[in-house]
């Protein structure tokens, strides 16, 4: 596997431990887009794109993020621990979108997309930098602190 371009967004708000978003292009043929770079107790690592997993509400079949307490339709109080556990026993909250198979896989796009973060964080610190454009992305949309949180594959 190639990885032929990687788009760096960076993320300043420090409040939060996303430091920044990546696009990764393969083989110049497919690009995957929404990776995170996350702060984590071990240095950065690299979260690959997922989306929240949601059920439905028992009451009014309301759709609910599964980490939601509430049903956002019709309020109603709703059972702490659902979805499905994981191998470590852990409720699933989020399913990647696309993952690599391998460890090696894993270790690749790691290793590069934390190194064009550096580089692109140098470059930041330069005058005349202009930031690189994700003309079709609308990250400030995005809400990235709760899924930050996510670390289920860094220890
Ligand atoms: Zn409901």
């Amino acid at each position: 596997m190639n990885i032929t371009e990687i788009r760096i967004k960076l993320v300043h708000d420090t409040r939060d431990k996303l430091r920044g978003f990546a696009s990764i292009t393969l083989d110049d043929a497919l690009v995957i887009r929404d990776l995170k770079i996350i702060e984590g107790g071990k240095g950065l690592f690299v979260a690959m794109p997922s989306r929240k997993l949601h059920d439905r509400c028992p009451g009014c079949a309301g759709k609910n993020p599964l980490r939601a307490r509430f049903c956002n339709d019709c309020g109603r109080k709703l059972r702490d621990a659902r979805g499905d556990a994981d191998e470590r026993g852990r409720v699933r909250l989020y399913a990647d979108i696309a993952h690599p198979i391998h460890q090696s896989g894993r270790d690749l796009v790691q290793s590069r997309v934390v190194e064009a973060y550096w580089r692109e964080l140098e470059a930041s610190k330069k005058e005349g930098y202009v930031e690189t454009r994700f003309d079709d992305l609308d990250y400030h949309l995005m809400d990235a602190p709760a899924e930050a949180q996510r670390v289920d594959w860094v220890d």
